[in-house]
């Protein structure tokens, strides 16, 4: 018999706070023995509203959820996303795609890479989206969900959505509520710990209600009300790797072709974000104060809009890092409040999903286990430098020297486990995804090619295929993708007939 938690009580309801609440009503058991939930939110103070973009990994959770994805995308004008165009990124007049899925099929238990390298390098292979059915449907604006077609690319089509941040925060609250949560509008104004062991007792509102609880989910964003406002947990500060410190973002008017995925156009300074929605286009601009000034920030992601600004721009200031620990005593940090790597590659929600997950993976009871406790925060800080190498891999692996900015970005030392990662890429193009991490072979090959690194040679074992047998398998692989991007329809067609809003 434990002590089982009897009340959860989230702080917070941008996606953080909805994404908690709505897996908690998912999952935890029912009955008497489920743990009233309750969230606090502040309409007041509203939510961030600006994580539009994710990665594949949330079709799982909306499958967790029970949610039917079509009813989902409509409900929050979403479109489909099949990876991220980087434009300007290793040099200026350049492009590359990061698509979801693989490149081509592996061979002889040899990585395709090292064949396409193989050919690359005899000047027979320009780009690998020849050979990545979401990086050639994405060019030619096609998108359909894969299904079951033997071995084609349609059986294996990876994607992931943008959607509108404000209606999905809506959509999960619909959820939540449906399934016992309560909603408690109202500004907290003070936390009061226990003084025995200085675990969180309560949190009380403006009016004076007081919320009491065993477990406390802080989703308050980047002010951290309860981690830091309450415990003191301190914040470990990653800007010497990931310099930008704030964003401008503007809804724009959308254009007629939708592209079935992100673009980030690197600037003098930074980079600016494109989101195509079914209603609008999400757009801002990611930069460094030290720098760039707001009103030059302003004024570059103004001149930059496919359409007519549909709001005023808003200034996001923030610090790339994350919580010394995520969950400490009796309150576990998620989303903003946790940390925040920034947007580059659309991790963050993500990022609170895997931590939603674990915490599922070890649930506490009110002894609050200090080992489950250490393994959370230790698998998560993992997690999150995991990302944070991706994302400097994109700063630092640049031809980029116009501005005071990139220079600083292409000279700084990188954090050592990209630094081997690095080295492995040089030299023989190898590409590991090392243990769980999220990121896999793929997309650093994808990012690490495509910021214009050029590995030295090939995996030497890619040579026990003949080249005239590699030149032929790759030509097979590369119609097959051809065709099936072929069959596929237009983006805003598919979105049209399963999901339009
Ligand atoms: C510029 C930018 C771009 C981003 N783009 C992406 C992206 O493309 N993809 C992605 O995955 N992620 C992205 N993110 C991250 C994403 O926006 C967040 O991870 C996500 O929205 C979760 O935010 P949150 O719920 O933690 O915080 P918020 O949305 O800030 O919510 C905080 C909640 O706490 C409440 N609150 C705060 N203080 C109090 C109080 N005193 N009393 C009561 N309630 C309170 C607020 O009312 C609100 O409901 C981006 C973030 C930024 C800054």
């Amino acid at each position: 018999m434990t002590d089982r938690i009897r009340s959860i009580v989230i702080v917070g309801g941008g996606t953080a706070g909805w994404m908690a609440a709505a897996t908690f009503a998912r999952l935890l058991p029912a009955g008497a023995a489920k743990p009233s939930v309750t969230l606090v939110e502040s309409d007041e103070i509203g939510i961030i509203g600006v994580g539009e973009a994710t990665i594949p990994q949330m079709a799982t959770f909306n499958r967790m959820l029970g949610i039917d994805e079509d009813d989902f995308l409509r409900r929050t004008k979403g479109s489909f996303k099949l990876g991220i165009q980087f434009v300007n990124w290793g040099r200026i007049g350049h492009s590359y795609f990061h698509p979801f899925g693989a490149y081509g099929v592996n061979m002889a238990g040899v990585s395709f890479h090292a064949f396409w390298l193989r050919l690359h390098q005899l000047g027979e292979a320009a780009t690998p989206d020849d050979w990545s059915i979401e990086a050639t449907a994405a060019a030619r604006g096609k998108f359909m969900r894969p299904f079951d077609a033997g071995n084609s690319p349609l059986s294996n089509i990876a994607y992931a959505f943008h959607f509108d941040a404000g209606l999905y925060a809506r959509y999960l609250r619909e959820f939540a509520e449906a399934r016992g949560v309560v909603r408690q509008e109202g500004k907290v104004v003070d936390v009061c710990l226990r003084g025995e062991d200085g675990f969180i007792e309560a949190v009380t509102l403006q009016d004076g209600r007081r919320i009491e609880g065993d477990l406390f989910i802080d989703c308050s964003g980047f002010r951290g009300l309860l981690i830091e406002g309450a415990l003191e947990t301190g914040y470990v500060d990653w800007s010497k790797w990931l310099p930008c410190d704030r964003a401008i973002a503007v809804p724009c008017e959308g254009v007629e072709e939708m592209t079935p995925y992100t673009r980030s156009t690197a600037r003098a300074a930074g980079w600016q974000w494109r989101i195509p929605l079914q209603h609008r286009i999400g757009n801002g601009h990611v930069f460094c104060s030290a720098h760039l000034s707001d009103d030059e920030a302003t004024a570059v992601l103004l001149d930059h809009l496919d359409g007519r600004p549909l709001a005023d721009p808003r200034v996001v200031p923030f610090k790339t890092g994350h919580r010394r620990r995520f969950w400490h005593k009796n309150c576990i940090a998620l989303g903003l409040a946790g940390g925040f790597l920034e947007p580059l590659e659309s991790t963050s929600i993500w990022l609170i999903q895997s931590a939603l997950a674990r915490l599922m993976a070890m649930f506490p009871d009110r002894s609050f286990p200090a080992a489950d406790i250490d393994r959370f925060n230790r698998l998560l800080l993992t997690e999150y430098e995991e990302i944070r190498d991706f994302l400097v891999l994109h700063y630092r692996a640049t031809e980029r020297d116009d501005s005071t900015f990139w220079d600083y970005c292409r000279n700084l030392e990188p954090p050592d486990r990209l630094k081997e990662k690095l080295g492995n890429f040089r030299n023989l193009g190898r590409s590991f995804r090392d243990n769980g991490e999220l990121f896999n072979d793929t997309s650093w090959f994808a990012v690490m090619l495509g910021q214009g690194i050029a590995p030295r040679g090939y995996d030497p074992l890619a040579d026990a295929m003949s080249l005239d047998e590699t030149r032929r398998r790759l030509a097979e692989i590369r119609n097959a993708v051809a065709n099936s991007a072929d069959y596929m329809p237009p983006h805003r067609r598919f979105i049209a007939e399963h999901c339009g809003a």
